[in-house]
């Protein structure tokens, strides 16, 4: 089965194809020949990740899949959420984000946080969600040099390392899209 990933992030494609087995195929938007910067203009992860689907499904015709994914920080009220890709503003920058972030936390004790993924499928026309969700803490300082966006200072539950200090696969043990992807998988099984 193939199915066209609605991203234009080359380190989820990646993250992804990584999970993947032979009965799945993804396509992504540069090999369907789509050249667009697609919109995240709401304020749930839920809705971004439905309207990326739905966007790329109109253009295409075909099944797709998207997703959106927030880190959300307890003693921030849950910032950066679903802001996270423009934190510290619309340059997108993954360095200021982690800066902004390590300095709002500055002295606070609760470093608590989650990364959390909503995917949205369409397939024959219809639309399913799925979530995964990482519980963890933000570092006192970043390590390590894999991986992207907060990486660096993200240390999930069950480890003392950070996800920038992880292969794929070892990340893929813990991560919020691995477990929202899993999920989408064991269903197209059930649906195919
Ligand atoms: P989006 O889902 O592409 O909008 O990503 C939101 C923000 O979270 C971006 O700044 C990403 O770099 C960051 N992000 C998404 N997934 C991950 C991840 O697995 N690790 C670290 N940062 C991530």
């Amino acid at each position: 089965m193939k199915l066209v990933f609605a991203t234009n992030n080359e380190n989820k494609v990646k993250e992804m194809r990584s999970m993947l087995g032979d009965a799945f195929e993804i396509i992504t938007l540069r090999e369907a020949g789509i050249d667009i910067d697609i919109p995240e203009p709401h304020d749930t992860l839920e809705e971004n990740a439905r309207e990326k689907s739905t966007v790329i499904h109109n253009m295409t015709g075909r099944d797709c899949f998207s997703e959106d994914t927030g880190m959300e920080v307890v003693a921030l009220g849950g910032a950066p959420g679903v802001l996270s890709a423009r934190y510290a503003g619309d340059q997108k920058s993954a360095d200021d984000n982690i800066a902004l972030v390590l300095q709002q936390l500055e002295g606070v004790t609760d470093r608590g946080a989650q990364f959390r993924t909503v995917l949205s499928l369409i397939l024959d026309g219809e639309e399913h969600q799925f979530e995964g969700v990482v519980a963890g803490r933000i570092a006192l300082q970043r390590r390590g040099d894999k991986g992207f966006g907060y990486d660096p200072i993200f240390i999930p539950e069950g480890t003392e390392r950070s996800f920038a200090e992880m292969d794929l696969p070892e990340k893929n043990q813990y991560s919020h899209r691995a477990r929202a992807f899993a999920k989408l998988i064991a269903f197209l099984k059930t649906q195919r």
